[in-house]
């Protein structure tokens, strides 16, 4: 593993600089507004605002943002594409001692995901109650019948989540109101 170390030195973001300019944040504040960077990614492309990064000892080494319209992939969620990322820059689908950041709860197929990829610790933004599977419509996260327990914390970066979601729905929903008239 050691060995994919010098793949993470390619991101252009250091996020030692980072935490020079925010010393009044917490780390995972500090993480979360990377996922919440990704997010307007995604929102600046048309999609649902989600944003993700995975993060191995206080290095990213994936990111990803919601693109199904774009890839025409009804799997390309944010976290998805971070995990892959992650995984090739690992060198392992097996992503120990990692955690993912993402600004919304995520779905029973990314809960599956990071089962699948033994992420020690998840921290999402805001819930999901219609399709969160980290504790809203399920909780995957700790089901003991499973092999693999997640680490969850909730609630970091929410608001800022929240805002972004509501005001895409309200963009959109104003854009089709308008083209119906
Ligand atoms: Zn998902």
């Amino acid at each position: 593993m050691a060995t994919s170390l010098p793949l993470w030195l390619n991101y252009g973001r250091q996020p030692q600089r980072r935490e020079d300019a925010c010393t009044l944040m917490t780390d995972d504040e500090r993480w979360m507004t990377e996922a919440l960077t990704e997010a307007a990614r995604a929102e600046a492309a048309g999609e649902v605002p989600v944003g993700a990064i995975v993060v191995y000892q206080r290095a990213i080494i994936g990111r990803g943002h919601n693109s199904p319209i774009l890839l025409h992939d009804p799997t390309a969620h944010a976290e998805l594409l971070a995990l892959r990322e992650a995984a090739r820059s690992f060198g392992n689908y097996r992503l120990p001692e990692t955690t993912l950041y993402v600004s919304v709860e995520p779905c029973l197929m990314c809960m599956g995901a990071l089962l699948h990829a033994r992420v020690q610790r998840l921290v999402f933004g805001c819930h999901d109650p219609k399709t969160g599977a980290a504790g809203s419509l399920y909780d995957l996260s700790r089901n003991q019948r499973l092999n693999h327990q997640i680490e969850v914390s909730t609630g970091v970066g929410a608001e800022e989540s929240r805002e972004m979601l509501q005001r895409f729905f309200r963009k959109k929903r104003s854009r089709s109101g308008a083209s119906n008239e």
